[in-house]
């Protein structure tokens, strides 16, 4: 069937509803199902108890219900969590779980590979492979919590932990997967199944402005972060192409446009490298952005690559220009570096060909 490997994940409560008329089944087994699917997280038809036989046997024909296959996950000394999925065309993603006083944030991809070219992040060297489907990216959550189950991960409350958490911040550029990330978000936000609110999710984008404005549109349940990371053209432009498209002016336009039509504020994502974005001169730039908007800015120092052009700045130099930033009264605050011991921090998530992982050849990833 052509569907064969559609994840059921992915389809909306409508969809699953009328694939299940169209196949004489009743639409109301579509709640029934989906709680199967996001609430009880089962990962098979045989564990969906209220749905007649004939019904399961029809869906497994036509859909997946897993999609994922873990290939193997690292445990940082600080408790961060990094997996790798083998897809089922046999291409590779990784997901990040950043347990943080009783938080368990989940950084998730949403495409493999990325086609946005940052000099200093590493998914641009794999280059674009394809986007992830809803099912997919919802799987890659549902697969941290039976972690956290598996683990007996007891949360700050005495109960169970679960991902309470999303960034959209792993391999790719969520907004140019809009539709599947829309799909993911209000699946994940429904009442009913993940009853994540919308605060709880945060999409960060390189900064494509029509999409921004999409996003908008659609009023997808999210927040949004920007990476900005530089603060004028001839720079941004020089480690990050998409400002060569959309430059920093129609990036603030559209920023401006998403705070004025959703009453939230903007994060800004500032990373900074040493003599390039981590300078006087960038802080003072900057401010100048930031004093007449509602919004915070996320530093984050920048997590050494190959490139000998970009280092990172010492800490008398992410100090100092922190305390520059603070003195005009711009809400910034510094993330701390997770997981950089097994790869899983910022800009560090990437799957290189001819990588042999615990005795799989990916010479065909
Ligand atoms: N494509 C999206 C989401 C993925 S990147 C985006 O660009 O926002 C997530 C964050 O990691 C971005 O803010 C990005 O600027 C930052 N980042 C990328 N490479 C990094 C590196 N080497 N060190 C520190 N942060 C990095």
């Amino acid at each position: 069937m052509k569907n064969a490997y559609k994840d059921i994940k992915s389809l909306t409560a409508d969809e699953l509803k009328e694939w299940l008329s169209a196949h004489c089944e009743k639409a109301y087994r579509a709640d029934q199902i989906e709680n199967w699917l996001f609430c009880q997280q089962v990962s098979s038809y045989d564990q969906m108890k209220n749905i007649p036989q004939q019904t399961r046997d029809k869906l497994a024909q036509s859909f997946a219900i897993r999609s994922l296959t873990e290939v193997q996950h690292l445990i940082s000394v600080d408790g961060t969590v990094k997996w790798l999925f083998q897809t089922p065309d046999e291409k590779f993603i990784e997901t990040v779980l950043i347990p943080t006083n009783g938080r368990y944030s989940v950084c998730v991809s949403t495409q493999i590979g990325c086609a946005q070219n940052c000099a200093f992040c590493r998914t641009a060297k794999m280059g674009f492979i394809r986007n992830l489907e809803a099912g997919e990216i919802l799987e890659e959550i549902i697969r941290v919590n039976e972690y956290l189950k598996e683990t007996g991960e007891i949360d700050a409350d005495g109960k169970p932990a679960q991902v309470t958490n999303i960034i959209f911040m792993g391999m790719g550029e969520p907004l140019n997967n809009l539709e599947n990330v829309h799909r993911t978000c209000c699946t994940l936000h429904n009442q009913k199944l993940f009853n994540l609110g919308r605060k709880k999710m945060t999409i960060s984008t390189s900064g494509v402005v029509p999409k921004i404005k999409e996003l908008v549109d659609r009023n997808t349940p999210c927040c949004l972060a920007v990476s900005l990371n530089s603060t004028n053209n001839e720079r941004r432009s020089s480690v990050m192409p998409v400002n060569k498209v959309w430059p920093i002016e129609k990036l603030l336009e559209a920023t401006d446009e998403y705070t004025r039509r959703t009453d939230n504020y903007v994060t800004f994502e500032f990373v900074l490298m040493k003599g390039v974005t981590c300078t006087d001169e960038a802080a003072k730039e900057l401010i100048k952005i930031c004093a007449p908007r509602r919004c915070k800015v996320n530093a984050i120092v920048l997590n050494q690559m190959d490139d000998p052009n970009l280092e990172a700045p010492t800490q008398e130099e992410v100090d100092r220009f922190l305390e520059k930033v603070r003195a005009a009264q711009i809400q910034i605050t510094i993330r701390n570096p997770r997981g950089r011991d097994i790869l899983a921090a910022c800009g560090q998530l990437a799957y290189k060909k001819q990588q042999k992982v615990a005795n799989v050849d990916t010479e065909s990833a």
